[in-house]
């Protein structure tokens, strides 16, 4: 059988169309196993499903567990609203994306678009619920028969009582088939029928039925798994007749999987029946449930957890398959399409279906082999460890020359043929050229080799041969038959050179320091390490397919663009902005062991099936590129798994808006591609239209953040998609909106701005009215300075015309009133009259008394005067000392005499002993006219001379100074 099956993962290799029907032998499958250390509720799985959204759904003992590829979520009777019990036994996905859960208890629930719908609890465990095409929901109910629901939460009508029922199928015909603790049963029309023995199904429990893509029936329990074909029950294959088996699948190469309940998993496809158990890697023999997913990978539900088997990248030929060893020091691919594998146990030829040993044809024990090399005609070359040179002659290994007749050492590591067909043998101990001739040539480090120790042999385009030591490289110039030793530049600090790859201008090599790329035109020399982004220091060898590097290490296969690594290489300063983009495939990715081997040749090439094969120390890894570009092209759903609102998980509708409250300031979404196979692998890039519009990687992060968000409308876009592949059209996105504060709304803002206008218009205007008032101010001050400067002005002429003592008009006044007019009433031929008047005794009184009384009685006889004089329309003013003048206007010189008289008598008559006992006054007046005289000093001369007379006479009297004196006095004047 194994035959067989190695034929035909060859047969499907070579062929480029046939990766689609690439099918391993069930032991070559990458296997992996989850159980509650990974975060499983229960290590016993029931059931396993797989949703339209991508999402695996495992049921158990303890509740279902949603898988995203890394972490598993729970869902109990917590998160299920009215499950009676955590407890699951199936899982039905349907076709609209929903899943129906059901379990102990009679516990049923329906998931859709992200919501439980609750079930009806039934009678018993539900072992099994089956949506029919027409919408009834049938049950398989532990001890308790099955029974229908019309529709869901519909009326429960009762089929089979009194037994147990595992699983229900409904065939093209809408006949419904029940595996049942009784056997099998056919319902038609409502109606059940057991299948009897004479249908070809033998009497015993049946555990599960499947319908397959091609419609037939298969049947499996207690006793076996059969088929019908026409109206009878054939056994599927006579090496199942009697197991117990509980679950069955149809994968996607119609091969039928077999869980049995203590054998583990079987598989009948070409290649015949094979077995999986807990030998080979299964954590469990007993099979509670099998899947296949979206990706191929079968999933087995087991009782110690889930195993699940997938088509890694990468797979290994070990001893397993059928090697000498497993530690392999060199693959060399065949021209004749084998290839052949070098390990410390012997050597190996690969072809299609077979391994075949190549023994030693003497010696005892096995062979460890170094190095190999084929020569134009197809011949094998050997290097060994301890048995120097040897070659492949009819399926066994020959020696040829070691260190007892020509060889520096047994330890040879490399091997080239050059275009001459002289065998170039790199050994421990320097470098020995055979010739076809049979003549042997040595060189070491006397001849030009900067080392002895030869790891690595290789031709360049131009025919050179380059010799890799432990102490840099070397290269024999063919014409000159001479070496060139070439130690690395000394800041690249690398010594020894494991492997080299020729192209046509370039001869690149693996060292313990990194990627060295020399031009062999122009001597240019550059190299990639560390520095440059490399993830580890020693490179082993180089294979170059279509546009990758792959480079082997101790750490696994490096995969790497040609591009990039060139353009770093030609402009070193490039290094700094760019990134070295690689990926790095390990256990992870199938191989056994990530450590590669190296130091011997070829480590790793390139076999002509487009596989690439490397050295390892758990046998031969090979990668099929083409089988990780198909892997990124299957189809990756993206889900958004949570969003948190400022810390707060917060539920999620894809097709919904979601409003979000003023203030939310920090938004954190989660979200995974649902791949299984690569789930570590994936690249995620997010985009927030409304923020930014552009997608940003966000490498393998799956989460993403914003913080203070603006209000507005968003929307969250998050894509996932393979390291290697283009970006799939799988986004996922949320629409949501942040609304605002008042405050920050448009509306508000405008009122804002209007308020603040008001505010400035207002502001300026309180400015200007204050501006105004001061003004004002400043005027009603200058205006009250100036009445104040005008009144000390007017005081002031007051002053200069008036006295002090009686306030009455002055002599200065007096005369100019005099001078003013006086000419007027001459003019005019009016009378103007004066009177000089002069209290009388005067001295007698400032003697008597005192000058304070003396000024009082001036004081009360301006008074008098003023009262009196008013009422005559004349005019007072104090003449100096005690003496007045009075103008009597239009009044003749007799007529101001009476009037004088008047005033006479009054003042005589005034009680001056108010003033100081005993005092009395008098006075005594001159008067004159101007009608007698010609100017006004005259007048007054007049007046005076009157006074005169009127003293002399007596005093207390009016005098008149009349007109016919004139002429008398005429000749004085
Ligand atoms: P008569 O006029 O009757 O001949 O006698 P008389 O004593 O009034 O003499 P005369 O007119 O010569 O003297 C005036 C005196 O008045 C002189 C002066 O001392 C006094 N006198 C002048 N002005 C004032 C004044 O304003 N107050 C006081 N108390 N005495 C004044
Ligand atoms: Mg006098
Ligand atoms: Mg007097």
């Amino acid at each position: 059988m194994i035959h067989f099956s190695l034929c035909f993962f060859f047969f499907v290799a070579f062929s480029c169309l046939a990766a689609e029907q690439t099918r391993l032998p069930l032991n070559d499958y990458f296997a992996e196993t989850w159980n509650t250390r990974s975060g499983l509720p229960h290590n016993s799985i029931n059931s396993v499903a797989q949703t339209n959204d991508g999402y695996v759904w495992i049921a158990t003992w303890e509740g279902l567990a949603r898988f995203n590829g890394r972490e598993f979520k729970l869902f109990t009777r917590s998160e299920i609203p009215d499950l009676p019990d955590s407890g699951l036994r199936s899982l039905a996905p349907q076709a609209d994306g929903s899943l129906y859960i059901s379990g102990a208890r009679g516990g049923v629930s329906h998931l859709k678009n992200r919501q439980w719908l609750v079930q009806n609890n039934a009678s018993a465990m539900v072992n099994y619920v089956l949506k029919t095409r027409s919408g009834e929901m049938w049950l398989a109910l532990e001890g308790d028969g099955i029974a229908y629901r019309d529709y869901d939460n519909g009326p429960e009508h009762t089929i089979l009582v009194n037994l147990s029922a595992y699983r229900l199928v409904e065939d093209k015909r809408g006949v419904i088939w029940a595996a049942t603790s009784d056997g099998l049963y056919k319902i038609e029309n409502k109606i059940a029928q057991l299948v009897t023995p004479s249908s070809g199904l033998p009497h015993s429990s049946i555990y599960s039925a499947l319908l397959t893509q091609q419609g037939q029936l298969i049947v499996a329990g207690e006793k076996g798994a059969w088929r019908l074909v026409g109206d009878m029950f054939e056994s599927i294959h006579p090496k199942l007749d009697g197991e117990s088996i509980s679950s069955l699948l149809q994968d996607d190469h119609d091969d039928i999987w077999f869980g049995t309940i203590n054998k583990g998993l079987f598989r009948l496809s070409e290649i015949g029946l094979e077995q999986l158990d807990a030998d080979s890697g299964l954590p469990a023999n007993r099979i509670l449930s099998l899947m296949q997913d979206r990706e191929k990978s079968i999933w087995v539900g087991t009782n110690g957890g889930v195993y699940r088997l997938r088509e890694a990248p990468f797979s290994s030929w070990t001893k397993k398959r059928g090697l000498n060893g497993d530690y392999v020091r060199s693959v060399l691919s065949h021209s004749d399409g084998s290839m052949w594998v070098g390990s410390s146990l012997g050597l190996n030829r690969v072809n299609n279906d077979s391994v075949v040993a190549i023994p030693p044809a003497f010696e005892q024990g096995p062979l460890s082999i170094l190095s190999l090399a084929e020569d134009n005609q197809g011949g094998v070359w050997v290097g060994t460890y301890t048995s120097g040179l040897m070659r492949v002659v009819d399926k066994k290994i020959y020696p040829v020359i070691n260190r007892d007749n020509g060889l520096l050492s047994n330890e040879i590591r490399a091997l080239l043929f050059d275009n001459e067909q002289r065998l170039w043998v790199g050994s421990a101990a320097g470098l020995t050229r055979i010739d076809p001739d049979g003549s042997v040539v040595q060189y070491t480090t006397e001849q030009g080799l900067p080392g002895d120790f030869i790891m690595a042999l290789a031709l360049d385009s131009r025919g050179n041969i380059w010799v890799g030591t432990g102490v840099g490289v070397a290269m024999f110039n063919g014409e000159l038959e001479k070496f060139k030793g070439q130690a690395f530049p000394k800041q690249f600090n690398a010594e020894y050179a494991f492997g080299f790859y020729a192209q046509q201008n370039f001869m690149w090599m693996t060292t313990d320091r990194g990627l060295i790329r020399f031009n062999i035109i122009t001597g240019e020399i550059a190299i990639l390490g560390r520095e440059q982004g490399l993830p580890v220091d020693k490179l082993f060898q180089l294979v170059v397919q279509d546009d990758s590097f792959w480079l082997s290490s101790n750490r696994g296969i490096i995969q790497v663009k040609q591009q990039q690594v060139n353009e770093l290489l030609n402009d070193p300063s490039s290094i700094k902005g760019q990134k070295l983009q690689y990926q790095l495939y390990d256990e992870g990715d199938g191989m056994l062991s990530a450590q590669a081997n190296g130091g011997s040749n070829p480590a790793a090439t390139l076999h002509n099936d487009g596989s690439i094969w490397f050295a390892t120390s758990q046998g031969a890894s090979t990668v099929v590129p083409e089988r990780i570009k198909q892997a990124s092209q299957i189809s990756l759903p993206t889900v958004i798994e949570s969003l948190y609102v400022d810390g707060k998980n917060t539920p999620i509708l894809y097709d919904e808006e979601l409003v979000l409250p003023p203030g939310t300031a920090r938004l954190s979404f989660h979200y995974a591609g649902l791949s299984f196979i690569m789930p570590q692998r994936l690249n995620f890039q997010t985009k927030l239209i409304g923020y930014n519009n552009e997608w940003v990687n966000r490498q393998r992060l799956t989460i993403t953040e914003y913080t203070n968000l603006a209000p507005g409308k968003y929307t969250f876009m998050v894509r996932a998609g393979y390291p290697n592949g283009q970006w799939q059209d799988n986004y996922k996105t949320i629409n949501f909106v942040i609304q605002s504060y008042f405050w920050q709304q448009t509306g508000f803002k405008l009122v804002m701005l209007f308020t603040l206008l008001l505010l400035a218009f207002g502001l300026y205007q309180y400015r200007l009215y204050h501006y105004k008032k001061i003004e004002k101010e400043l005027i009603i001050r200058v205006e009250q300075q100036t009445r104040d400067l005008q009144q000390q002005t007017d005081a002031f002429a007051h002053q200069a015309t008036h006295d002090q003592l009686t306030d009455l008009p002055n002599r200065r006044a007096f005369d100019s009133w005099l001078a003013e007019n006086f000419s007027d009433f001459k003019q005019q031929a009016l009378p103007l009259a004066i009177a000089i008047m002069d209290i009388d005794h005067f001295k007698r009184i400032n003697d008597g008394w005192s000058h304070i009384i003396g000024d009082r009685v001036i004081c009360v006889v301006a008074h008098l005067l003023s009262q009196c004089v008013k009422s005559d329309a004349s005019e007072v003013a104090r003449w100096g000392g005690e003496e007045f003048t009075l103008l009597f206007p239009n009044k003749t010189a007799q007529q101001a005499a009476e009037l004088c008289d008047e005033l006479r008598l009054e003042i005589a008559n005034y009680d001056f002993s108010t003033i100081a006992n005993g005092l009395s006054v008098t006075v005594s007046f001159g008067v004159a006219d101007s009608l007698t005289v010609n100017d006004y000093d005259r007048l007054l001369a007049q007046a005076d001379q009157a006074l005169y007379k009127a003293k002399t006479i007596g005093r207390n009297r009016v005098e008149i100074i009349f007109s016919d004196t004139l002429s008398a006095e005429q000749p004085e004047s």
